[in-house]
C-alpha cells in the first residue's frame, strides 16, 4: 500500500469512526469554532485534572477532513500533560504550514493530515480541530467560561484566493462558496 493511500485510510478511519464523539457531561469549558469557508463547526469539550488532560469530546459536523483531524486531536491529547499536548498542537500547525520536518512521534495519526498542507483552503479545516484545543485549554486555565469563534472575513478570503491557484483541486468537497469565487472570475 502506498503511503498516501495509507495516510487516506487513516483519515477515512477517524471520519467514520470518530474518536471521543459527543459531548461531556462534565465538560469545564465547551468551546464552538466554525469554519464559514467550508462550513465546518465543532464543539469542542474539554476538562483538565490539574495540568492533565483528563476528559476531551468533539460534536462536530463539516467535511471529512475537519471531522477526521479534530478526532486525532482528541486521541492524542486524553489523559496527556497539557504542556505535551500544546507541544502536539504545534507539531501539527507546523505540518500543516510546511515548516521543518514533520515529528512523527508528536504527531501520531495526525502525519496522514500531510498531504493537506498543500491546499492551503483545506488547512483550516484540518487545524479546526487543534485551534478548538488550545482556545478551550486557555480559557480552562485562565478559569473562564466557553465561547464561540468564527474565523474572520479576511481569513476566508485569503483562504478562497489560495484556492483559486494551481493545484487546489482534487482534496474533495470544495465548497460551495468556493465554487462560486471561482465563476465570479471566469
Ligand atoms: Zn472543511
Amino acid at each position: 500500500m502506498a503511503l498516501d493511500d495509507l495516510y487516506q485510510e487513516i483519515i477515512l478511519d477517524h471520519y467514520r469512526k470518530p474518536r471521543n464523539p459527543g459531548r461531556l457531561g462534565d465538560a469545564q469549558v465547551e468551546v464552538r469554532h466554525y469554519n464559514p469557508v467550508c462550513g465546518d463547526e465543532l464543539l469542542v469539550g474539554l476538562r483538565l485534572d490539574g495540568d492533565r488532560v483528563a476528559a476531551v469530546a468533539v460534536d462536530g459536523k463539516g467535511c471529512s477532513i475537519s471531522q477526521a483531524a479534530a478526532s486525532v486531536m482528541t486521541e492524542q491529547v486524553l489523559g496527556r500533560p497539557l504542556a505535551e499536548a500544546l507541544d502536539q498542537a504545534e507539531a501539527f500547525r507546523r505540518l500543516m504550514h510546511g515548516d521543518g520536518e514533520p515529528d512523527e512521534e508528536l504527531l501520531g495519526d495526525g502525519i496522514a493530515f500531510k498531504g493537506v498542507a498543500r491546499y492551503p483552503v483545506r488547512v483550516k479545516c484540518a487545524l479546526l480541530g487543534w485551534m478548538g484545543f488550545k482556545d478551550a485549554a486557555a480559557r480552562a486555565t485562565a478559569g473562564q467560561d466557553g465561547g464561540e469563534t468564527v474565523y474572520g472575513e479576511e481569513q476566508d478570503e485569503t483562504a478562497v484566493r489560495a484556492a483559486r491557484g494551481p493545484g487546489a483541486q482534487g482534496a474533495g468537497g470544495v465548497s460551495p462558496r468556493v465554487e462560486q469565487a471561482k465563476e465570479g472570475t471566469a
